[in-house]
């Protein structure tokens, strides 16, 4: 036996609405955060790689590694850096990536070069030492770009490697080093980089913890402004949405409107084919307003089968052509096998003085005559004291 089912796309609604209320834009928070480090950290490497290449050529000290590596990643950082700001955010992890291999992959060269040095004699023992900065930049690259849990053991992992590759170049030379030089290699290698990583990991933990409340924050307010089974907004958002669209009414001197919609003998379609096919017609009903309005037109779950509608910048003569197009867009839709599901409408307008309390008793009072008057038909009131007017537009 076939269930009875409701037909169409259940989620579109839920993604219009949450978009709408920047849900959404919160979940991405910790990508844009990447972003911007990933925008500062990238122009620090270029810089460092290409002044690292100018000094040597300066100093005419230039090797292979400065003038075919430092260079093209210089290059590198930077072309790394203009994807990072026009690829869209949820492609950032390709940057991510590509700055992981590329940062401590400059580095782990000049190691090699320094084995090279060391294996033909042409070991200067200050040379290597100007590596320190590369390391620390490299343990910040872990530190930010890697999830919290492995940031630390990789920035570890990386300084405690190269450490030990260093101190191979420190007892490999036949001359012991002078005081001074195993002073700097004291300061900048065993001191400086598990300080500044330590420095790191709280400035990221901080962030960490940021975003964590912010998202948490996000969806608390998630929860108190939208309706759990359309995902539309709910009464509580309305207040806020009213207040905003009440200052555009002002400024811009543009009509204000609301429609109160109700499902006509909603009970029968729950007793017909039960509850849940009874939730699916709303699910379904949401994401069909959602499509017929205009982008700026606002829905909210005022409560059971009872939507209210916010409608800025439409004029009275259009109003009731929007509630009878929405109207006839609903009993057109196929929503249930064996009967149509109709929707009655009550329309008013919101003159520039009028304040929120007066909205939803005057659109009730509409959709009061649309009922009584046989439902699937629209009413408008038009001013605060005039009288109902009943569009018939039974076929
Ligand atoms: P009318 O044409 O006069 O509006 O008739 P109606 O049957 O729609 O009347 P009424 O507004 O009294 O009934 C609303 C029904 O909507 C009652 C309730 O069981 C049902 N309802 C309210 N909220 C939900 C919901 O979230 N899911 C389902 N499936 N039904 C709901
Ligand atoms: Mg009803
Ligand atoms: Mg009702």
């Amino acid at each position: 036996m076939d269930e009875p089912t409701v037909f169409g796309n259940r989620h579109h609604a839920t993604r219009t609405t949450t978009d709408k209320i920047g849900g959404a834009s919160m979940l991405l928070t910790p990508l844009k955060t990447e972003r911007k480090l990933l925008i500062l950290l990238l122009p620090l490497f270029a810089l460092a790689a290409s002044s690292a290449w100018a000094l040597s050529e300066l100093q005419g000290q230039a090797r292979w590694y400065e003038r075919y590596c430092l260079v093209p990643s210089a290059v590198g950082f930077l072309v790394l850096m203009v994807a990072a700001i026009v690829l869209p955010v949820r492609s950032i992890w390709r940057v991510r990536t590509a700055t992981l291999v590329l940062g401590p992959g400059v580095v782990m060269v000049r190691f090699v070069q320094l084995l090279m040095d060391l294996h033909s004699d042409g070991f200067d023992e200050n040379y290597y030492f100007n590596l320190s900065p590369w390391m620390i930049l490299c343990a910040a690259l872990y530190i930010f770009l890697l999830p919290v849990r492995l940031s630390w053991r990789f920035a570890l992992a990386y300084w405690g490697s190269s450490l030990v590759l260093l101190a191979v170049f420190l007892v490999l030379p036949s001359e012991p080093l002078p005081v001074q030089v195993q002073t700097e290699f004291l300061l900048n290698y065993v001191i400086a980089p598990p300080v500044f990583i330590a420095l790191l990991s709280a400035f990221t933990r901080l962030r960490t913890d940021y975003v964590r409340a912010s998202t948490h924050a996000a969806d608390l307010r998630e929860l108190a402004l939208l309706d759990g089974l359309t995902g539309l907004q709910n009464r509580r958002a309305f207040r806020q949405s009213f207040k905003r669209a009440k200052a555009r009414q002002l400024r811009n001197k543009t009509p204000l409107c609301a429609m109160l919609l109700d499902i006509d003998h909603f009970k029968r379609v729950n007793d017909t084919y039960g509850h849940q096919v009874g939730d699916e017609v709303l699910i379904k009903l949401a994401s069909v307003m959602t499509r017929e309005l205009r982008g700026t037109d606002e829905v909210f779950r005022w409560g059971g089968e009872e939507f209210l509608l916010l409608l800025e910048e439409t004029p009275s003569e259009h109003l009731e052509q929007l509630a009878e197009r929405l109207r006839a867009a609903v009993e057109k839709e196929h929503f249930l096998e064996k009967s149509t599901v109709t929707i009655s409408i009550g329309a008013t307008h919101i003159l520039p003085h009028e304040d929120e309390d007066v909205v939803y008793p005057r659109a009730d009072e509409a959709l009061y005559v649309s009922k009584r008057d046989g439902r699937n038909r629209v009413t408008i009131i038009d001013a605060p004291k005039g009288k109902p007017a009943t569009a018939d537009f039974q076929p």
